[in-house]
């Protein structure tokens, strides 16, 4: 068991037929520290999270959740264990309203932990889900379809499912992208709302917008990890600045 981390990839690998999208990464993540994935356009962010979050497996390498080893996993089992991921618009319901999304996910969490009594928990199921759409600021929109919410909304609303299953770690993967200036900001905030209760890793090639709100860095390039640490610690890497802020 290895305190100081919620998850930790070992020399990593991830190869697409013979290309080799993810090297050697090795990389440990800090339980309530909200972590960015950063790195241009190609680096292999997304393949990395794709990882994390069960959707891939590594060529290579091994996962480690809370000092367990995840490797072998299957994706639900990631879900299960407590890693949840965050913008697929797909994950909503359009015709059901923002509190029945929720309400829907958290009925799926009960039930799977076997915590379903139907008379009693309907009630409880609504409040709960109230309450998550509080926390997304969405509490005014609980009655309307997800596909008449604004698109920034829409994102908030799949962070509320996301939660329901309460997870120790969120992913998400460019939680920003498509939205306005108004909505980034919305987002921002809400990010750095949700790392007060648990770990929030960001997978995003904005590097201006993370280094704002992330406590850690972890920059990829062409696959490789190239730099890690505080905001400060990577404006100061001069291989970082060579590769990426140069870019
Ligand atoms: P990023 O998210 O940093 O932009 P990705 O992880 O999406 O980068 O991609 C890293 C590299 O791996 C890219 O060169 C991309 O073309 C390649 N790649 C990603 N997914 C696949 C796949 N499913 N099959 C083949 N190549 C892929
Ligand atoms: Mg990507």
């Amino acid at each position: 068991m290895n305190a100081e981390s919620i998850i930790e990839t070992r020399s990593v690998c991830k190869n697409f037929g013979g290309f080799k999208a993810l090297t050697d990464v090795s990389v440990k993540i800090r339980p309530g520290v909200l972590t960015s994935i950063i790195g241009p356009n190609g680096a292999g962010k997304s393949t990395y999270f794709n990882l994390l979050s069960g959707a891939f497996s590594p060529s290579s390498g091994q996962i480690f959740f809370m000092g367990r080893d995840i490797t072998a996993l299957k994706p639900h089992e990631f879900a299960r264990v407590g890693i949840a991921k965050s913008f697929q618009i797909t994950n909503l319901f359009p015709h059901f309203t923002a509190l029945e999304n929720v309400r829907i996910a958290l009925q799926a969490h009960v039930s799977r932990y076997g915590l379903w009594r139907p008379r009693c928990d309907l009630e409880g199921l609504s409040e709960r889900a109230l309450d998550l759409l509080g926390v997304v600021g969405l509490r005014d929109r609980a009655a309307r379809p997800a596909r008449e919410l604004a698109h920034g909304q829409q994102r908030a609303l799949e962070i509320a499912v996301a939660l329901a299953a309460d997870p120790k770690i969120l992913l998400m993967d460019e939680p920003t992208a498509g939205m306005s200036p108004e909505e980034t900001k919305v987002m921002m905030d809400l990010i750095r709302k949700l790392v007060e209760q648990r770990t929030v890793v960001l997978v995003e090639h904005k590097m201006k917008m993370v280094m704002g709100i992330s406590e850690r860095l972890i920059v990829l390039h062409h696959g490789e990890l190239i730099a890690e640490g505080t905001p400060d610690d990577i404006r100061a890497n001069d291989l970082v600045k060579r590769v990426y802020l140069g870019h």
